[in-house]
């Protein structure tokens, strides 16, 4: 069985014009167009499937600031606000609740790791609380085991990854803003230099504002502008559990197993960063880009298969506007599930918490979580095209940073005072060394 995911209403007539033109219906690509239609703007969001159906109902669901790279923290901590005022101002519901993350561990380096952040995290106001082996042991009764120690962030929480997007579209519609689901945007059209247009498969919408939040293919589509941006996709594979366990924390980390509770009752089960590289002509392009985060990250990713070719998300091809492209034939990016992973996972869970013997395995999946060099997303308009923004390459921490980064979009886009420095973001940084920061996560 897939993500669970709910479903959207699609406008069905295509604009003829619009303010601005979202491409792309995952967490980033929703806010973004929910910002700008708050702020009186005509908004097109065009997706080529539907609304959250890549990464953004595939992930765990953790909206957090800790242990957040540096960098990205500003936008962590705005974005858990903005979660909470979506569901006041919207009347939506997106599953958002601080209910606090709970780490835990056995390694006095790990733990020592974590302190580290706690001291840096102190510094600009985030208050999260280090746990002594009682308190940790205490905290983790449910695995029934003495921990040594761990970190509890109470001001950090989740929001449902099957209702999130969704909800979000649904305030878009109700604000005047119009969603197009099987709508891919195959290109742009430009007057004078600047941005004038969005070709969809459907029409073409005039305007002079574009965003790509498209997630994985956000470097295929750069690709046929022009626009140099490196991306590297990882697939994930996870699975959640029918509800019935009793007792166990809201969200919990070790490095054994995370686990985390789902809308439903159930729980999401997930190793940590660990992933499949399908090798892909793009990943090929920009390996020397990503060395330093596959040197950083190489105990965690296992070699793929062919599955990334076959996707086409990371073609190199060019395509044309007047005839289906990649988009169109492939929908919803579905990777196969890693069985091993599945079963790995599942069994080390049970051995963690002794209560999930009580649930069934209800649904597995797999995603391809898009990342870039430094593994900090690139927004920011390109100076080449003006009106393009480019929001991608979130790099497998954007579901928390979804509301932070749409209202920094908005605000770039109306040229209003930015929610966070947008500096850390710009993808012009792409076009400097590799060997820069890889974030820490
Ligand atoms: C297994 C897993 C676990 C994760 N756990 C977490 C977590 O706990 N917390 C967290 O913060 N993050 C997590 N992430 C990462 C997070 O899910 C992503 O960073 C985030 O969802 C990215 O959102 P997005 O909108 O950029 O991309 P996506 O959700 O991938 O959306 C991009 C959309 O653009 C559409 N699109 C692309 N090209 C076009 C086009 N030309 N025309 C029209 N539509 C187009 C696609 O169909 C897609 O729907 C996880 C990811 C995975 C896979």
């Amino acid at each position: 069985m897939p993500a669970p995911l709910k479903l959207v209403d699609t406008t069905p007539e295509l604009p003829d014009a619009a303010d601005a033109v979202v491409i792309g219906g995952g967490i980033v690509g929703v806010f973004a167009a929910y910002y700008l239609a708050r702020r009186g703007l005509k908004v097109a969001l065009v997706e080529k499937g539907r609304i959250g159906a890549e990464q953004s109902s595939r992930n765990w669901g953790w909206c957090r600031q800790q242990n957040r790279d540096a960098r990205e923290l500003p936008m962590a901590t705005k974005s858990l606000d903005l979660w909470e005022r979506f569901a006041a101002e919207s009347g939506e519901d997106t599953g958002f609740r601080r209910c606090g993350l709970l780490y835990l561990s056995d390694s006095e380096e790990e733990l020592a790791g974590w302190a580290r952040w706690r001291d840096f995290a102190r510094t600009v106001g985030v208050t999260t609380h280090m746990l002594d082996s009682a308190q940790a042991t205490e905290r983790g009764r449910a695995t029934g085991k003495p921990w040594r120690g761990g970190v509890f962030s109470p001001t950090d929480g989740t929001a449902d990854p099957a209702s999130a997007a969704p909800a979000v579209a649904r305030a878009i519609l109700k604000l005047g803003g119009t969603v197009h689901q099987s709508c891919a945007a195959r290109g742009i059209e430009t007057e004078g230099g600047s941005l004038s247009g969005v070709v969809t498969e459907h029409g073409t919408i005039r305007t002079k504002t574009a965003i790509l939040a498209g997630g994985a293919w956000a470097s295929s589509f750069c690709r046929q502008l022009g626009i140099r941006f490196p991306q590297a996709a990882i697939r994930s594979s996870i699975l959640a559990v029918s509800p019935g366990a009793i007792g166990l924390p809201d969200a919990l980390h070790t490095a054994a197993v995370s686990v985390t509770r789902r809308a439903d009752g159930g729980y999401t089960l997930a190793i940590s960063g660990r992933g499949r590289v399908d090798p892909t002509p793009q990943q090929l392009r920009f390996s020397p880009q990503f060395l330093p985060m596959f040197v950083k990250r190489w105990r965690s990713l296992a070699p793929g298969g062919l599955e990334g070719f076959r996707s086409g998300h990371e073609t190199l091809a060019l395509w044309r506007l007047d005839e289906p492209t990649p988009m169109e034939r492939m929908r919803i990016l579905d990777p196969a599930v890693d069985k091993a992973t599945i079963h790995l996972t599942h069994s080390r869970a049970l051995d963690l918490l002794p209560a999930l013997k009580d649930t069934s395995i209800a649904a597995a999946w797999a995603g391809y979580i898009d990342s870039t060099p430094d593994g900090v997303p690139g927004i920011g308009e390109i100076a080449a095209i003006p009106g393009f923004i480019l929001a991608a390459g979130f790099s497998g921490h954007g579901f928390g940073i979804g509301p932070g980064a749409g209202h920094l979009i908005a605000d770039i886009v109306t040229g209003s005072e930015p929610i966070v420095d947008p500096h850390p973001y710009h993808p012009d940084r792409f076009r400097k060394s590799a060997w820069g920061k890889v974030a820490d996560f």
